[in-house]
C-alpha cells in the first residue's frame, strides 16, 4: 500500500499538470514552507509527449534557459511592405518544448516526499464543509484547498455573451537542406502572407541554420480548413523563405480562446481556476507561460499571509484594454495588422513587452494609447460602453 492509499486527505491539490499546474507545483516545490504540507496531483495523462511549443520572453538569463530549444536578442516584424528590426535590449524571446519542461517537472517531483501524483481523470469537485470533495474515475479525495485546470462548463455555454476570439494555428518544424536560417534572429509576426485581409500572420523561430518552425496564425472568429494553413505554410516556405527543400520534422496545431469570459467569477475560497480556466491567457495575446510564473508566485505569496488566493491577480485596467482589442478584432478584423504594425513599429519593444507582461506605468499606457489608431478602439469603446466594468 503506498502512502497515498493509506491517507486520503490533502492539503492542497492541483488538477492538471500542464503548464499552470507545473509553474505552480514548481513554485511550491520551491519553497520550503511548503515541504510541510501534503500536496496531491491529479493528471489524465502521461505528459510525455511534446504537445506543446513554448515561446515567451523575459528579462536577461531565466530558470529555463537550459531546456531552451533557443534564445534570441535579435528580431523582426514585418508589416505586409516593411520591415521592423526589434530591439530586444534587457529582454530575451525563448523557445521550449513542452516535453522537456514536462520532464523537468516530473523529476523535481520524484525527488519531493510530500508530493503525489496520481494519473486519474476528475470527474467533480464538491464542496464539503471545510473541505473539497474530488471524484475521479477510480476514487474520492478530500482536499483541503484546489487548483483546477479545467475549463468551467460554462464557457462553451455562455460564448454568445462575451468577446471572443481564436487563436489558431498551425506550425511545422522543418528541416531544410540548403542551410538557411540565421539562428540569432526570429520573426514574432509577419504579416506578408496574408488569409482574405484578416489577422492572419506567420512567425518563424530558428533553432539553427537548417531547422525552424514556422507557424501560420489567426486572430479571427472564425476557424478554418486544415488545408488553408498548409497553402499559407507552403507559400510562406517558398515565397518569402525562398525554400524548396525540406522535411517537416514535427507539427503543432493549437487553438487559444481569447476571451472577455469572466473566469475568475468560478472561483471559492477553496476551489481555484488556474491557467486557461483561470483567466491566465492574456486575452489581447494568448501568451500565458511567462506570466503563469507571476500569478503562481502572487497566489502561493497570498495563500502564506492567509489572503484570499486570487487576490491582486489581475488588474482592471488590462481587462479593459483587452476587451477592447477583442473587440476591434471581432467587429473589424481586417483592421488587425494595422493595429499590430503600429504596436511593435511605433513604441520600443520593452514598453510593449511591459503592456503585455501588465507592468507598464501610466506614462507607457499613454504612450501606448497614443500610438494606436484612435478611430478603431473609439467605435470599440461605444461597442462596449456598458461592459467596461465587468
Ligand atoms: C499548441 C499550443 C501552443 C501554445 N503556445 C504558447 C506559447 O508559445 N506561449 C505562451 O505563452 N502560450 C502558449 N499557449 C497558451 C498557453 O500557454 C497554453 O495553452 C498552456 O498550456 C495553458 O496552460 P494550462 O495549464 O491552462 O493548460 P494545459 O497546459 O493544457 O494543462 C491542463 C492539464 O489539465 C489536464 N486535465 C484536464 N482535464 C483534466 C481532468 N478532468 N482530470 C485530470 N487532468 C485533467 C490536462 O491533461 C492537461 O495536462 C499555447 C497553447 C497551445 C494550445
Amino acid at each position: 500500500m503506498n502512502k497515498h492509499e493509506q491517507n486520503k486527505l490533502y492539503d492542497i491539490t492541483i488538477i492538471g499538470l500542464g503548464a499552470a499546474g507545473s509553474h505552480l507545483l514548481l513554485a511550491m516545490m520551491d519553497d520550503p514552507f511548503f515541504d510541510s504540507k501534503r500536496i496531491l496531483i491529479l493528471e489524465k495523462e502521461p505528459k510525455e509527449k511534446h504537445d506543446r511549443t513554448w515561446s515567451f520572453w523575459e528579462k536577461n538569463d531565466g530558470r529555463f534557459d537550459h531546456i531552451c530549444e533557443n534564445i534570441w536578442s535579435q528580431g523582426d516584424y514585418f508589416s505586409r511592405d516593411k520591415r521592423y528590426p526589434l530591439e530586444l535590449k534587457e529582454y530575451r524571446y525563448k523557445t521550449l518544448h513542452s516535453n522537456h519542461f514536462y520532464t523537468l517537472v516530473r523529476e523535481k517531483l520524484e525527488s519531493k516526499a510530500n508530493v503525489f501524483l496520481l494519473e486519474q481523470t476528475v470527474h467533480n469537485v464538491a464542496d464539503i464543509g471545510e473541505k473539497l470533495r474530488i471524484d475521479t474515475e477510480q476514487t474520492s479525495i478530500d482536499s483541503y484547498l484546489v487548483f483546477d485546470s479545467r475549463i468551467p462548463e460554462d464557457f462553451e455555454n455562455q460564448a454568445d455573451f462575451h468577446v471572443n476570439i481564436l487563436q489558431h494555428f498551425k506550425g511545422w518544424l522543418i528541416n531544410s537542406k540548403k542551410p538557411v536560417f540565421n539562428s540569432d534572429s526570429f520573426t514574432i509576426m509577419d504579416y506578408r502572407v496574408n488569409y482574405k485581409d484578416q489577422t492572419c500572420f506567420t512567425y518563424v523561430l530558428p533553432y539553427d541554420a537548417h531547422r525552424a518552425v514556422i507557424e501560420t496564425t489567426f486572430f479571427t472568429e472564425f476557424s478554418v480548413e486544415d488545408a488553408v494553413y498548409d497553402d499559407l505554410l507552403n507559400k510562406y516556405i517558398s515565397e518569402i523563405l525562398n525554400i524548396d527543400d525540406f522535411v517537416v520534422e514535427h507539427e503543432e496545431f493549437g487553438v487559444i480562446p481569447m476571451s472577455t469570459f469572466p473566469f475568475q467569477h468560478y472561483n471559492t475560497d477553496k476551489h481555484i481556476r488556474i491557467g486557461t480556466a483561470g483567466g491566465w491567457v492574456k486575452a489581447s495575446s494568448g501568451y500565458m507561460f511567462r506570466m503563469a510564473q507571476d500569478k503562481a508566485a502572487q497566489m502561493l505569496a497570498n495563500y502564506k499571509q492567509s489572503l484570499p488566493i486570487n487576490q491582486s491577480l489581475f488588474k482592471a485596467k488590462y481587462r479593459f484594454y483587452d476587451r477592447l482589442l477583442l473587440d476591434v478584432l471581432k467587429e473589424e478584423n481586417k483592421l488587425g495588422p494595422a493595429i499590430f504594425t503600429a504596436s511593435y513599429g511605433a513604441n520600443p519593444l520593452a514598453r510593449l513587452f511591459r503592456f503585455l507582461d501588465e507592468k507598464s506605468s501610466l506614462l507607457d499606457d499613454i504612450r501606448f494609447i497614443l500610438s494606436m489608431p484612435k478611430a478603431p478602439f473609439l467605435r470599440a469603446l461605444w461597442r462596449q460602453r456598458l461592459n467596461i466594468f465587468k
